[in-house]
């Protein structure tokens, strides 16, 4: 099989290696072969994307509109195909790969309506005859680092607005999931972008993200990743005087107050803890939950946990897939024994599993009776992996939701307007759930968080032009 190759100044090229992406819920299916960029070959995509930059840059927000409907309408026609290939390399059930390239499909189409509604201002200048114009203008060429948990959402969320605003690209996804992309770019390719405005550079992140910031031509960066890969880019970033944005982490909290809706608030708690294989910075990794439904609420996740079908991506109910491989399994094993270790008791799961094919199968992990000082509380596990903290009242639930270096999202059940409201307004995070999971968002509005979680301006929505445009004032007197 011909290893799918790099896409560099609007034609097909090969690397200087392959690597073979393996389908994490039966290990001997290869999904396919990928070339692999080095740093001269990245440094050639940084090239191509600064030479088209000027004139995409003046490009009409017609010619983008008309490009990024046309990728966003081939998404949607192929749905669930492109779907199929996600679920099968990342390991998310079937329904959620579709789900979420029809959601890549949904951010294609809302920045293909946006690049007609670029605004600016004209105010009065406060000398006489002069007027002041605010415009806003593309960042430049853009470099855009993916992780691998939401192989085609993610890429949608920079790549659209990115070509929107008028920049130009460099896209580098994640190691494990080249193959969601590599469908991706090659429908842009076919999009009618000039050569150059739109380039794909597969490969490790050591080699190739770390090309991409080292160059001084990539002019802004966006990162959706670990917090220690997070805070390489921003040294590096910061020492060039570059542009960047981070989503890193969450240690997301979710209350339970005793007058919730229990039923309603475990299975908000199961789904957004443990959903899409707990591999979601949004997950709902710490259960806050009120002593007086506390046992109540243990016992109706345990039911909940036992009845989940943990198996192959593909396979019809599969309601949880595998972990993404071997070394994130070691991560999630790794925590589980400190959690037990810190004198948390296993309620249920954390085993793996044997299924018909050989994969990454953990059953979900529940912890009880553990501390919010301890390391399962404090830092982000990325798996199967939630653990309940036992709370006396509301004050104590918000001090303890807050109590965490991440803000990415929390959520609260409660039949309270009171507790509800003071929950919105003194969650410190960027993104606050009332009644509902911690994880699953709108494409049409801001997403991000605060503290250790995110930095600099916020991705989606409207909110996405702060990033990938820089503001001009001009003053002109006639
Ligand atoms: P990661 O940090 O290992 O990798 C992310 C990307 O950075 C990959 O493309 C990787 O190749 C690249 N990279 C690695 N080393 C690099 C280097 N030295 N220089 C430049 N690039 C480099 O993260 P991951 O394991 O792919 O993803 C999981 C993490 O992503 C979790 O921590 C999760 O919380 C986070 N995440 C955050 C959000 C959010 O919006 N906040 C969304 C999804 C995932």
């Amino acid at each position: 099989m011909a290893a799918k190759q790099n896409f560099i100044a609007g034609a097909w090229v090969d690397g200087s290696g392959v690597t073979v992406d393996i389908n994490p819920s039966d290990v001997s299916d290869v999904v396919g072969e990928f070339t692999q960029a080095n740093k001269a070959q990245t440094d050639e995509a940084v090239a191509a994307a600064k030479a088209a930059s000027a004139a995409w840059g003046l490009s009409t927000p017609q010619q983008r509109a008309d490009a990024l409907e046309m990728i966003g309408t081939e998404l949607l026609a192929r749905k669930d195909e492109i779907g199929r290939i996600l679920s099968r390399e990342e390991g998310k059930p079937l329904a959620n790969g579709i789900a979420e390239t029809m959601r890549a499909a949904q951010i294609f189409k809302f920045f293909a309506q946006e690049a007609l509604r670029i605004e600016g201002t004209q105010l009065a200048s406060v000398r006489p005859n002069v007027d002041v114009t605010i415009t806003r203008e593309p960042a430049g060429v853009v470099g855009l680092i993916c992780p691998w948990n939401f192989p085609i959402a993610i890429p949608a969320w920079k790549i659209a607005p990115a070509l929107a605003y008028g920049n130009t690209v460099v896209f580098k996804p994640a190691d494990l999931v080249p193959a969601t992309a590599w469908a991706l770019a090659e429908i842009i390719s076919r999009s009618g972008l000039p050569k150059g405005v739109f380039n794909l550079v597969m490969g490790r992140g050591s080699v190739v993200g770390q090309a991409m910031l080292d160059n001084k031509d990539v002019n802004a960066l966006s990162f959706t990743g670990s917090v220690q890969t997070g805070a390489r880019i921003a040294q590096a970033c910061v020492a060039q005087n570059r542009k960047f944005q981070l989503e890193m982490g969450g240690k997301n909290p979710l209350v339970v107050l005793d007058d919730a809706n229990l039923d309603a608030a475990v299975a908000g708690a199961v789904d957004g803890a443990f959903f899409q294989t707990g591999q979601r910075c949004t997950a709902s990794s710490r259960l806050i939950v009120h002593s007086k439904v506390h046992d109540a609420f243990v016992e109706k996740a345990v039911t909940m946990l036992k009845g989940l079908k943990v198996d192959h991506a593909l396979k019809e109910g599969t309601q949880i897939g595998p972990v993404v491989d071997e070394s994130q399994m070691k991560q999630d094993e790794d925590y589980i024994r400190i959690a037990r270790e810190e004198g948390g008791e296993l309620a249920w799961g954390g085993e793996r599993l044997n299924r018909d094919t050989k994969g990454f199968y953990l059953s979900p992990a529940l912890f009880t009776n553990t501390k919010n000082d301890m390391r399962i509380n404090r830092e982000e596990v990325f798996g199967p992996v939630a653990s309940v903290i036992k709370v006396d009242s509301y004050d104590e639930a918000l001090a303890v939701a807050n109590d965490t270096a991440f803000g990415l999202s929390s959520g609260i059940y409660t039949q309270s307007l009171k507790a509800a409201n003071d929950f919105r307004r003194k969650s410190q995070a960027g993104m606050v759930m009332v009644n509902l999971p911690t994880a699953g968002v709108d494409y049409h509005v801001p997403f991000g968080g605060r503290k250790g979680s995110s930095f600099g301006p916020r991705e989606q929505g409207r909110y996405a032009a702060e990033f990938y445009t820089t503001v001009k004032t001009a003053y002109v007197s006639a």
